[in-house]
């Protein structure tokens, strides 16, 4: 993969990448649709990486199907798909890991607390083992693509990072790969997630400002309609990922959530304006 980037770079052709796990859906496949708008050629990683997995999660039953990944990412106009081994990621003792502090630590943090040690490590390879000139990733996982984005301006990696809208079911519920886990039953309660982000954003338009207020609302939300387990409700301020709970002078904030269906976690987002109040 180096020695087919360092050609395509010295040829003068801009490297779009995407990384992912695959089992790909549309939501992967809109990063493909918004990187080739900004390079020459689309290189797609395929990794399930298991450093970013905690003993007990799902690493050995995440869902895979690389013949049909191959077969969409080709469709989609993916030039290149890379994927690697565990044995070419992680060669005899892997020592060298990248942990950011105070982010990596609140929300999907305290729940999976060497998730984005991982992350940043996996990803900080990737754009090295291919020095894209633009890397995409998506909202759908709000707080990693915050995270990588803070780690390349703190290491001062030389990659544009883009952030994708989150593509969705016609329910609202968010693509993910995890969504086959779901029954049909828990599949149907799943919306849930997305109902209550519009709750939140009702709520906010009318001029609501405790962010208390607006997370009970949710958790009232989601435990009526649902089985889902709340691991959390969050706010945070866009800009700086710091948890907030009055929305005070801000225009807008990112509220986030994670809900458990069974041994299935859920996670998704939104961005939501706040109404200013004129005085
Ligand atoms: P994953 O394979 O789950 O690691 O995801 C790979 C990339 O696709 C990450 O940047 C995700 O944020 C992005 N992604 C996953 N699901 C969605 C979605 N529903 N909409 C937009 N991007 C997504």
């Amino acid at each position: 993969m180096q020695t087919a980037a360092e050609g395509l770079r010295l040829s003068g052709k801009k490297i779009g990448l995407v990384p992912t796990m695959g089992y790909l859906h549309e939501g992967h496949l809109s990063l493909v649709d918004e990187v080739k708008k900004r390079s020459d050629v689309v290189v797609m990683s395929v990794y399930v990486n298991p450093t970013q997995f905690a003993q007990g999660e799902d690493l050995d039953k995440y869902p895979r199907d690389l013949s049909r990944d191959e077969k969409n990412a080709a469709e989609r106009g993916v030039n290149y798909l890379f994927v690697p081994s565990d044995r070419e990621m992680y060669p005899e003792e892997h020592l060298s890991f990248i942990e950011l502090n105070k982010v990596s630590h609140i929300l999907e943090g305290e729940f999976r607390p060497t998730h984005f040690k991982g992350v940043a490590t996996v990803v900080a390879k990737l754009l090295n083992i291919v020095k894209p000139a633009v890397a995409l990733f998506g909202q759908k996982d709000a707080q990693q693509a915050f995270i990588i984005r803070k780690m390349v301006r703190d290491l001062n990696f030389d990659v544009e990072i883009v952030v994708a809208p989150i593509v969705r079911e016609e329910d609202g519920l968010a693509l993910s790969s995890r969504n086959v886990y779901l029954s049909q039953y828990q599949r149907k309660q799943a919306n849930v997630l997305y109902r209550s982000l519009k709750l939140a954003e009702s709520n906010l338009s009318k001029g609501e400002t405790s962010l208390e207020k607006v997370r009970s609302a949710m958790v009232r939300l989601i435990s009526s309609e649902s089985e889902g387990k709340i691991d959390y409700v969050s706010f945070v301020e866009p800009a700086t990922f710091c948890k907030i709970e009055e929305a005070g002078s801000l225009a807008e904030i990112l509220a986030l959530l994670a809900v458990r269906f069974g041994q299935t976690r859920l996670i998704d987002n939104m961005l939501l304006k706040v109404r200013q109040r004129t005085q």
